[in-house]
């Protein structure tokens, strides 16, 4: 992100306008809806880890979770309008650089959490699918605006359009996920059953903190919960940093965890090694 520059209400990478992208973009009418539109909060166009390949990353505003550990607090804890575009405004950008995916590659909404706007990102996706790009998600899973909405034939629907789930486990049982997040565990469960049944490709990610999980009884508990999990593709730890300390100072949020330190990567490596 540090490389982006703002460019027609989205971020894009400096080297943008030099690419020339001899796609063309198709719309079909019928996902042609143009009164719904997405909350978007930035967009990077050359991501190398938030999916397989180079991607596109979508980021939208918006998050039912607050994380202690959340780097993009200006984007999940403020429901703030930030760049309102259509689908077909957003997969016109995307397809700009379909040269550049390869065999892998493609694009990943973020957030923010995606399915915060389920309307929107099911279009969104479906459009990609029409335009034969890649798709992933990259979500806590916490699907609470459509369980409590009982929306979950949409949910359905956007899973039937997203090839891949980059899903982020933040705790195993109640008492930790609702510490770290404060929100219910049990929209997570119920996405993750969702995906379980209908047989989703999944990455699964864990954000180790220093002493709150970073130990060896902690990782062998993801471990077993992850066992039970079907379709696992990757598992991979992420060492905690407070980068985003200063931003919570701007923005006039207390940092829950100042006196956290940064975990040590070649003990993240280590642990790991207990899940390969
Ligand atoms: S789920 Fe992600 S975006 Fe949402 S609060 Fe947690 S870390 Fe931030």
């Amino acid at each position: 992100m540090n490389s982006n520059i703002r460019c027609g209400g989205v971020e894009e990478s400096k080297n943008s306008s030099h690419l020339k992208s001899g796609n063309s973009f198709i719309c079909s009418s019928a996902s042609n809806k143009k009164d719904i539109f997405g909350n978007i909060a930035s967009i990077e166009t050359t991501g190398f880890v938030d999916g397989p390949g180079v991607r596109v990353i979508v980021f939208m505003q918006g998050c039912p979770l607050r994380c202690l550990y959340c780097h993009n607090p200006e984007d999940a804890f403020f429901d703030t309008t930030r760049y309102l575009m259509t689908p077909e405004e957003v997969v016109a950008k995307i397809v700009r650089y379909k040269n550049y995916f390869g065999k892998e590659g493609g694009v990943t909404f973020s957030g923010g959490e995606p399915l915060n706007q389920p309307e929107f990102l099911l279009e969104v996706l479906r459009l990609c699918k029409e335009n034969k790009i890649n798709t992933a998600i990259d979500t806590s899973g916490c699907a609470k605006n459509i369980f409590s909405n009982r929306k979950t034939k949409l949910l359905d629907e956007i899973l039937r359009n997203v090839d891949l789930i980059i899903l982020d486990i933040k705790a195993t049982d109640f008492q930790d996920y609702k510490e770290i997040t404060g929100q219910d565990i049990k929209y997570f469960e119920r996405f993750l059953d969702t995906c379980q049944k209908m047989k989703k490709k999944l990455w699964l990610r864990h954000v180790v903190v220093p002493n709150i999980n970073d130990n060896v009884e902690s990782i062998k508990q993801l471990k077993e919960y992850i066992s039970k999990i079907k379709y696992v593709k990757k598992v991979e730890l992420l060492p905690y940093h407070d980068m985003a300390k200063e931003k919570y100072k701007k923005l006039g949020l207390t940092y829950r965890l100042s006196d956290t330190p940064n975990m040590n990567t070649k003990k993240c490596s280590e642990l790991q090694k207990l899940l390969d």
